[in-house]
């Protein structure tokens, strides 16, 4: 059979700005317990254009030789052995400046569930004019999804629309989903005007940035007696949610740590 006319064709190499914003993209897998989808995502992201896969707490450490793994992955194979590791959530996402949740249902204290093209459109604004480099979309377990803790990480959540009573689709599916969600934004980009640069641009705090922040928020907290660590009442997770929304750049982390050292200081004895 012959091949579509090539200029005609969806199927194309994306322009270097649009190639961009898919290389700005890490997909995050928390913990998955089936090798298969491993490889299925591995495929999945090849087929998108997506590159930088993060495995977290792999059930087998070398999923990347597992039969499984490898009769899913297809043409995938490559990403499937190119696929990192990593012990925690934080580590597979330290330096990202946007972590996106992506779960079936809302979790207590996360942030307000958005559609995938609202919040695939967001995140490439943020690439495209330099204030962030690396966005990651983590996805949770086959059996629970995302924790309430993991959730808590996450400066945004999406859901793929789906019936209310039956809403969980198969975790590669739902990378695959999100997978096409980013190509088709980076698509509509590649044909649209492209982005012209800001002159200067302060670039979001990554998340090692955000994380060590909220521990001194913490702690100033409990030294003026603001938090009580024995009554903690969820009062970090709704620090959490609001300094997520607000997206705090580099300059406002080192201005808010600068409080939390003088609040420290005060409660102390005004050292
Ligand atoms: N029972 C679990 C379902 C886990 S499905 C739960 O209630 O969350 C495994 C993963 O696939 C989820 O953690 C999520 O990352 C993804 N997923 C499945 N269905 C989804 C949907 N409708 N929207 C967004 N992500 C979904």
């Amino acid at each position: 059979m012959a091949k579509p006319v090539t200029s005609a064709s969806l199927h194309r190499q994306l322009a270097p700005a649009a190639a961009r914003l898919l290389a700005a993209v890490r997909i995050v897998l928390i913990a998955p317990s089936h090798p298969g989808n491993i490889g299925a995502t591995a495929r999945a992201m090849t087929t998108m254009g997506l590159a930088d896969l993060v495995v977290v707490s792999p059930r087998f450490a070398d999923f990347a030789r597992h039969d499984e793994a490898r009769a899913f992955a297809g043409h995938g194979i490559d990403r499937l052995e190119s696929a990192r590791s990593a012990g925690t959530l934080s580590e597979a996402v330290g330096d990202c400046q946007l972590v996106i949740g992506v779960s079936a249902e809302p979790r207590e204290f996360g942030p307000a569930p958005r559609t995938p093209g609202r919040t695939v459109r967001e995140a490439f604004d943020l690439v495209a004019q330099g204030q962030a480099l690396r966005v990651a979309f983590v996805f949770g377990t086959e059996r629970t999804g995302l924790s309430i803790d993991e959730v808590g990480l996450c400066q945004r959540l999406t859901t793929i629309p789906a019936e209310p009573d039956r809403s969980s689709l198969n975790l590669a599916q739902a990378v695959q989903i999100m997978a096409y969600a980013l190509r088709e934004a980076a698509l509509e980009r590649d044909e649209g005007p492209q982005d012209s640069h800001p002159v200067a641009v302060v670039r979001r705090a990554d998340h090692a940035a955000i994380e060590g922040f909220y521990a001194h928020l913490e702690r100033a907290m409990i030294a003026c007696e603001f938090l009580d660590p024995a009554t903690p009442k969820r009062l970090m997770p709704r620090m959490r949610r609001l300094f997520g929304r607000a997206g705090l750049d580099v300059e406002e982390v080192d201005l808010l740590r600068g409080l939390c050292t003088r609040i420290e200081r005060s409660a102390g004895g005004g050292r």
